[in-house]
């Protein structure tokens, strides 16, 4: 048993049954995704096919990787990797086809980003930003665990949400450094050879680097090592580089090649087309579920199609069988009309997934009081939610039998911090 699975908070049978595949790739008894992506070969070569015969290939190939996944899950062995084009580098081209007409979000925007001549709502070309990459350790205490969740903090974002938690990065496309697939999957690879448990890609938002992000997961399932240059590269944007972390390839292999579960940290406000490219690499997702169905997704965060992207994604998670908790904040004032009615959606839709229903909103960014950038109509949210708006939210997700309690108050539970020790 690994240091993850020795966590005591695995003896809940609901957090345990939701992440039995995120667990078994995180302790190195399964392949990742991406290591069965590789072993599925596909006829076409993706660099001279139309993008709509690769649409249709990835399509009739998803069933094989599906089979092949359960069969996986179920204990059989992993195939050897196609010498040819597989279904991984296919997941590349079409990432790629994309980009030159950009539809990873329901923005739609249609621009090329290989130009960069317009720029779509992100505001991005091509290139990647990363603003920070490291141990994370103030995530859920599963993705955490001991050695922290390796995560790789992206900039800029497809949402504009007033009272975003880090304004900095996601209201600044130019934060952060640009990084090369190259550069994303030694990051990736220095994480995990150093004990975190998965690959956390985050923002901003991540879907709108979607592209250089199945770029360097395609190269880490090809045996990818990095070079000397390379990691040097990397090091720059590591935030914790002067903390001393042991490298241990062994807890970064499977069948002798790399492995990592591959988390998705996202606003999930993407394409059906993202998703399904995603589908076949992503291990774990953790979607944030934030406004209800009325208006306040566009008051507060101008985006429309808010409610029917986010659940309709989310309850794609379920009907694929996926391993994925879920975030929500809870905002001041927004209780009756974004808390309820996304746990009432929670409670009908998804009632087995584990949720976090967390308490630390605090107003920044354009909600901010103290802050040059605080904008008046904001002056709702421009506070912490109070204790009773706090109970008022737990209190209806115990009434709805949502699976919360392990999540939410990990911290202040006793038995979860012996269990810390493995005690
Ligand atoms: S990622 Fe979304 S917002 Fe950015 S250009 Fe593409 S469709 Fe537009």
């Amino acid at each position: 048993m690994g240091p993850l699975e020795r966590l005591r908070i695995w003896d809940d049978p609901a957090l345990r049954d939701a992440l039995d595949w995120y667990l078994d790739v995180a302790e190195n008894r399964r392949p990742a995704k991406f290591r069965i992506a590789v072993t599925v070969p596909t006829s076409f070569d993706p660099a001279i096919a139309t993008e709509g015969a690769l649409w249709a290939e990835l399509e009739q190939l998803t069933p094989s990787f599906l089979a092949r996944w359960e069969a996986i899950r179920a204990g059989a062995p992993l195939p050897q990797p196609v010498n040819g084009p597989s279904l991984l580098e296919l997941c590349r081209e079409l990432a790629y086809r994309m980009l030159g007409h950009c539809n990873f979000c329901p923005w739609n925007c249609r621009v090329d980003r290989c130009t960069g001549i317009k720029l779509g709502a992100c505001k991005l070309a091509s290139g990647a930003r990363v603003s920070t990459h490291f141990h994370h350790t103030g995530e859920e205490l599963f993705y955490r665990g001991t050695a922290g969740s390796g995560t790789i903090f992206f900039t800029s974002c497809n949402m504009r949400c007033a009272f975003c938690q880090n304004g900095d990065i996601s209201t600044d496309k130019d934060n952060g450094e640009e990084v090369d697939a190259r550069t994303l999957a030694t990051m990736a690879w220095v994480l995990r050879r150093e004990g975190c448990h998965n690959i956390n890609w985050v923002g901003g938002e991540v879907v709108i680097h979607l592209h250089a992000i199945v770029d360097a997961i395609a190269l880490l399932g090809r045996g990818f090592t990095p070079s000397l240059a390379q990691l040097a590269r990397a090091r720059s944007t590591k935030a914790d580089r002067f903390s001393f972390f042991k490298e241990m390839p062994e807890f970064a292999d499977y069948d002798a090649g790399f492995n990592a579960p591959i988390l998705w940290n996202s606003n999930f406000f993407m394409t059906m087309e993202s998703m399904k490219i995603l589908r076949l690499l992503t291990d774990v997702w953790l979607p944030d579920l934030k406004f209800g169905p009325g208006r306040c997704a566009m008051t507060l965060a101008k985006t429309p199609w808010y409610w029917q992207t986010v659940t309709g994604n989310i309850a794609l998670l379920s009907a694929w069988r996926e391993n994925f908790t879920i975030r929500h904040l809870v905002m001041p004032n927004h209780v009756e009309c974004c808390t309820y009615p996304v746990l009432n959606w929670i409670a009908e839709h998804v009632p087995a997934a584990p949720v976090n229903v967390m308490a630390q909103f605090h107003p920044d960014n354009f909600c901010d009081p103290g802050s040059a950038k605080y904008r008046g109509k904001y002056a709702e949210i421009a506070r912490q939610p109070t204790p009773p708006e706090l109970e008022a939210s737990w209190q209806h997700a115990r009434k709805l039998g949502l699976k919360f309690e392990t999540t939410t108050f990990e911290r202040r539970n006793p038995f979860t911090l012996t269990a810390m020790f493995g005690m």
